[in-house]
């Protein structure tokens, strides 16, 4: 169904921001990740663009979002992070899954042997994240060795790469080296690097890095603490707005919206907007945020409700019926970064923007 909010998403954008990750990776393969609909982007469109602009493999978490991609008629290599409920999926839609576990590698190796055909599979280690992935060597040696599977690969996620010490990274760099050196001795492709990694970690690159975040042109870090070169010239790649459905006066002494937090302390000209937290639009940017009208800043009146939010725009010449408020993104010099969304909503850029993205109509360009 789609609501009120518009999103505007900038393919060219996407694309340079593949070559500036590429780039700061030292030209290695990127495993673009595309889940949760490409972080709220649209995850067809998107994939296109990466695979065009030179991305090795995408990666999804379940198997429902590699089957819409298929279904559009992507055929790239797809990495399956998490979901293992249809192992058949992965022999007809040629998908490869991480596996984090002696279970599900079996239920593998079983449906390999019923259709007499080896699948490729990615081996997660847990280093650290403590969320999946096999910790001891032993368990990943008796599941490399059964029949029909074929690792191809070892892989583990960084939990703190985002942070300033780097020596965390490190430690869980050194624990997948040391897990892949002992169970092939040879050598094996190793991937761990998320967006950070890749601009802060050149010790996690490895074999190919994994981002997301810097993908849509959102740096993984905090402002407080980015310093790394290369995260400012990513380009954000969406960003979403709202039409003035009307606008009113509000007179001095009079309240806006529920629970009646914005009292009008002169005569206020009030714009309302058809956006709210059914949109996506965090409840907690009540009375903080602001949108962008003119080319100018204007701030959140009162309450954010499901499917209205009110702007004070008294400060603004000309807003009238059928503008277009940005709340993320730019308008003339202002931006709104889902960095300044996000510290606000007391959440991260990842949840604002899968959260707009989610059901605004998508324009692509
Ligand atoms: C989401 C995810 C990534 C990408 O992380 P970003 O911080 O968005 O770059 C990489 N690897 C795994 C396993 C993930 O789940």
């Amino acid at each position: 169904m789609l609501r009120g909010l518009t999103a505007r998403i900038d393919l060219k954008a996407a694309m340079g921001n593949l070559e500036r990750i590429a780039r700061a990776a030292g030209g290695r393969p990127v495993i673009a990740v595309v889940k949760a609909d490409a972080y709220g982007h649209g995850a067809v469109e998107l994939s296109r663009a990466f695979i065009q602009g030179g991305a090795h493999t995408l990666a999804v978490a379940f198997v429902s979002e590699a089957r819409e991609l298929r279904e559009s008629g992507i055929t790239a290599p797809i990495l399956v992070l998490f979901d293992r409920s249809e192992i058949p999926a992965f022999f007809d839609l040629g998908l490869t899954p991480v596996i984090h576990d002696m279970k599900t590698a079996r239920e593998f190796s079983e449906e390999a042997a019923r259709r007499g055909r080896d699948l490729p599979v990615h081996v997660k280690i847990d280093t650290g994240m403590g969320r999946m992935g096999l910790e001891r060597p032993a368990d990943v040696s008796d599941l490399i060795k059964l029949p029909g599977i074929e690792c191809v690969a070892l892989m583990s996620h960084l939990s703190d790469a985002d942070l300033a010490d780097p020596l965390c990274s490190i430690r869980q760099v050194e624990k997948l080296n040391s897990a892949a050196a002992d169970l092939f001795p040879k050598s094996i492709t190793l991937h761990m690097a998320n967006s950070a990694a890749v601009f802060s970690c050149p010790e996690a690159h490895m074999d190919a890095v994994r981002p997301g975040i810097a993908l849509y042109g959102t740096s993984p870090f905090d402002d407080a603490n980015d310093k790394h070169p290369g995260t400012s010239e990513l380009e954000p790649v969406m960003s979403v707005s709202a039409k003035v459905l009307t606008v009113r006066r509000v007179q001095k002494g009079n309240t806006i919206s529920y629970g009646r937090t914005f009292t009008a302390e002169r005569d206020t000209l009030a714009a309302v907007l058809a956006m709210g937290y059914a949109d996506g639009y965090n409840r907690a940017l009540s009375g903080q945020a602001h949108v962008l009208l003119r080319g100018q800043r204007a701030r959140i009146a009162g309450r954010v409700c499901m499917d209205l939010t009110v702007a004070d725009v008294t400060d603004i010449e000309g807003v009238s019926e059928g503008d277009e408020a940005v709340l993320l993104g730019r308008q003339g010099t202002e931006k709104i970064t889902s960095h300044e969304l996000a510290k606000m909503a007391g959440t991260i850029p990842y949840e604002i923007l899968t959260s707009l993205g989610a059901r605004a109509r998508r324009v692509f360009n």
